[in-house]
Formats: structure tokens, sequence, C-alpha cells
């Protein structure tokens, strides 16, 4: 096996599946005092299309729900639907009492004006915490619906109590689902945070800087050893499907395994951290699969018994 030079030890994998587990522990008794006083949590959920990997998406959080006993209520237009078409259906949604929390599986085909689909949901329903309502309750540090990635990250750090405070949290990525409600959500545990983007000068100098490092990006091994200090915390949020020989090699060949299972399947799905460097040179890791991934669905989850919770009041 490769050793960093600056790095021959073996980082603690933080176990997504194993947080997930604990969350939904934590909502049972939630959800049961729910269906007693009124009714069970309850979500809408609207796939358009037949994308594969929203399809697969869609699907886990169904059978999550239906593990939890949340009710999920599924609707697949077709993707030709026009953007006034989806929001007759999200409007329907909204003026049902007997749903909780909406979600609209992204991405939209071209057609559909994303903005105004998510400007549409009830900010009471928006279980993705994604409406601009919901974002500005983020940036005050006021109780709403979070973005479920970014909190889900939150919570397994805490749970493996990884101090936050006075941390330098360096976050690559700057988008409206990850990278900037991750930034506000690591400012109000306090930690110092920057964040880089496509035109930081000097990424590597950048990440070298940070004890919490979070990587959202959608490029597959862009962070290398070379972005990496021993000791970091870093968390890999990339999930990327990869099917180019070299750079799966790159990434996943000092594994027999996964080299196996990429010869098999001609892909294999990689986060954007190189696994050999975070493995080797952080202190604590998210594997992907198996980290952050997990833990999204379980905080959607946690905000729909949350949005139900609040509608019963
Ligand atoms: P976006 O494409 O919306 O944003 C990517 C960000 O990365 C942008 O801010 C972009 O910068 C930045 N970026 C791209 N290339 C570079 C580069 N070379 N150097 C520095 N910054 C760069 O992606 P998302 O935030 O939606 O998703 C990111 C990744 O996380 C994806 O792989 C996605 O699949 C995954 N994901 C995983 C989830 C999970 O549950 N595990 C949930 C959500 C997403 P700029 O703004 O300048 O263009």
């Amino acid at each position: 096996m490769l050793c960093y030079p600056h790095g021959c030890m073996s980082g603690v994998a933080l176990d997504g599946k194993r947080i997930k587990e604990e969350i939904e522990q934590e909502l049972r008794p939630r959800i049961a005092a729910l269906r007693e006083r009124k009714r069970a949590p309850s979500i809408a959920v609207v796939l358009v299309g037949d994308d594969p990997a929203s399809q697969i998406y869609v699907r886990s959080k169904i059978k999550t729900c239906a593990e939890l006993g949340i009710t999920s209520i599924d609707v697949t237009p077709d993707s030709k639907i026009s953007t006034e078409e989806l929001l007759d259906i999200v409007d329907s949604f909204n003026r049902d009492s007997a749903i909780d929390g909406i979600l609209v599986q992204s991405p939209l085909p071209n057609q559909i004006d994303e903005r105004t689909i998510l400007l549409a949901i009830a900010p009471d329903k928006d279980v993705d915490g994604f409406h601009p309502f919901n974002v500005g309750n983020l940036v005050a540090n006021r109780p709403a619906p979070r973005a479920c990635t970014p909190a889900g990250i939150i919570e397994m750090l805490k749970r493996y109590r990884i101090s936050i405070a006075g941390k330098h949290a360096v976050i690559v990525g700057r988008s409206n689902i990850v990278g900037k409600p991750m930034a506000l959500m690591l400012l109000h545990e306090n930690a110092t945070v920057t964040i880089c983007h496509s035109r930081t000068r000097d990424l590597a100098a950048e990440c070298r800087r940070a004890d919490i490092l979070v990587a959202a990006t959608g490029k597959a091994g862009l962070i290398t050893a070379n972005h990496i200090q021993p000791g970091t915390v870093v968390v890999d949020v990339g999930m990327n499907r990869i099917t180019n020989e070299t750079l799966a090699m790159r990434l996943v060949g000092y594994d027999e395994k996964r080299v196996a299972a990429f010869r098999k399947n001609r892909q294999i799905l990689v986060g954007d951290v190189d696994p050999q460097a975070m493995q080797q040179i952080s202190s604590y890791y998210t594997p992907v699969p198996g980290g952050v991934g997990p833990l999204t669905i379980a905080m959607l989850m946690s905000n729909t018994v949350l949005l139900a919770e609040q509608h019963l009041q």
C-alpha cells in the first residue's frame, strides 16, 4: 500500500448508517405520539420524469418512510409536464391539511422553472429547507427546517463528539443546497469559516488550513493528498458515478474489492476526495458510500416529523 509521507496513519471512518439508525430510533417515539394524537406524519414526493438516479433516491426515501411509519404519497408526472401543471400539483399539496411536507425531487426537466416551483412550496411544508423563507431563518439562526445534507453533517460531527467551536472549517463548493447552508451551520456552531469555489486562487493552500474540510463539488477526486493536512476532519459530500477507467484506477486502484466492482459494473461511486489520501491523512473521514449519504435521508425524516409536530400545534 502506498503511504503518504505526511500521513501514514489511519483516520477513523465516520459511519453514516449508524448515525442514521440512531436518528431514526429517536424519531420513532415522536412518530408514535403523533399517530396517537392525530395521525402519522406525511410527506408528498413529486418525481418528474424517469431519471434513474432520481428514481433510486426517491425509492430509498419512500422505503425509509415506510420503515418509520411516515405516510408517503408519491406522484410521478410525465417529463413533459409544464411549470403551470407542476405548480397545480404543489398547490394541491399546500392546501391539503393531511400533508406535512412536500418534496419536489431535483433535477427538474429544462422546461420547468425550478425557482418558481421552489417558491411555490409553502414554507411550513418545505421539508428540504430550500425555500428562501427558511434560508432566511437559517441565516438568522432561527428554528426552521434545515437543508438536509449539511444538517446531517452537523449531527454526525456532534454525535462523534468532534468539536467545531473555534475550528477553521473550509468548505469547497457554494451551492444553495450544500455549500452555503453548510457554511452557515458551521458558523452558528462557532467555527471560523472559509468558502472555496471554482474561482478560488490556490485551492490546495486554502484546504490545508482546514481543521474541518468539507468537499461538495461533484468533481471526482478533486481533493488530493496535497489538500489535506495530517489530523484534518474530512467530510466528503460528493456522489460521483464514474465510468472512466483511468480515473477509477487512480481513485480506487489500491482497493482490490472496488477494482473488481468497477471491472464488473464498468462504473463506480466515488466522492470528491481521493479516498486513500483521505483515509491515511485525516483524523476522521466520511467514506463514500456510507458516510454523508444516509444522513441526508435521516434529516429528511427528521424535518418531516418536526413539521408534523408544528402542524399539530
Ligand atoms: P453544484 O454543482 O451545485 O455545486 C458545485 C460547487 O463546487 C460549485 O460551487 C462550484 O463552484 C464548486 N466547484 C466545482 N469545481 C470546482 C473546482 N475545480 N474547484 C473548486 N470548486 C469547484 O453541486 P452540489 O452542491 O449540488 O453537489 C455537490 C456534490 O455533492 C455532488 O457530487 C452531489 O452529487 C453531492 N451531493 C450529495 C448529497 C448526499 O446526500 N451525499 C446530497 C447533495 C449533493 P462555482 O460556484 O464557482 O461554480
